[in-house]
């Protein structure tokens, strides 16, 4: 039987020597540090899926249903979902085959229990989890949220300054008309940073502690960023 047959969704795949580990990427780093930006550049670099759960969450709040709405209010908010919510979220994305030689979290972990679960997840999947902190300043963060574009169809970020589209307000690669995120109002961007400090980095020195974090400055051109960490991650 040939190999992908038997190498069904969710099934793990375990490393040999002529197979080096797959890798789960964690980019960690403030609203607006370049998370979402870089990690659709690595995964268009090395194959493996971007997996944020921002967009995912979004495209729920946008269903009809309860927990669509709940999430809604609490995305507007600049609030955080919760982590049961996340972890049913996580563990179900990263079972999908498209997974199986390694993915990329963009906002995934953002507290505690979240963290040790992407640890117990890497454990269970097999997998090496490689944690980058993009460390910015909050004047820095602020200034990019409040021009940040996203594209409504494909999630393909823009900025207004420092990424703009080749076409004012349209989507390079699809061409849908870019929009701002609703939570990147300044009430909500203030939550959203408030938030991060609170809850989120403490799980810089979570990672640093197990010995699984590396600092790469998120104040840099998105190029040189994106070298330097595809250099971290090996060749392509
Ligand atoms: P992001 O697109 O990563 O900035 O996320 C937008 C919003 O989605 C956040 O402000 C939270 O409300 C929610 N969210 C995204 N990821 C998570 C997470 N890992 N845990 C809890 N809430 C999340």
């Amino acid at each position: 039987m040939a190999f992908w047959a038997l190498a069904g969704e969710g099934c793990a795949v375990a490393a040999s020597e002529d197979q080096p580990v797959s890798k789960i990427v964690v980019l960690m780093g403030a609203p607006g540090a370049g998370k979402g930006t870089q990690a659709g550049l690595l995964s268009r670099r090395f194959g493996w899926p971007k997996i944020s759960t921002g967009d995912i969450l979004r495209e729920l709040a946008n269903t009809d249903s309860e927990l669509g709405h709940k999430v809604r209010e609490i995305q507007a908010s600049g609030q955080l979902v919760s982590d049961d919510v996340l972890a049913e979220i996580v563990r179900e994305r990263t079972s999908r085959t498209d997974c199986l030689n390694g993915y990329i979290l963009d906002g995934y972990p953002r507290t505690l229990n979240q963290a040790e679960l992407m640890l117990e997840l890497a454990e269970a999947q097999g997998k090496e989890p490689v944690v980058v902190n993009l460390a910015t300043r909050p004047e820095t963060l602020r200034e990019r949220l409040s021009s940040r574009l996203i594209c409504p169809r494909c999630a393909e970020i823009y900025n207004d300054v420092t990424n703009p589209p080749r076409e004012a307000n349209r989507c390079d690669r699809c061409g849908a008309v870019l929009q701002h995120r609703s939570d990147d109002d300044p009430q909500a961007i203030a939550k959203r940073l408030e938030v991060y400090r609170d809850q989120t980095e403490p799980l810089i020195e979570f990672f640093r502690k197990r010995g699984l974090l590396t600092e790469i400055s998120g104040e840099q051109p998105l190029d040189v960023t994106f070298e330097q960490l595809t250099r971290l991650l090996g060749p392509a």
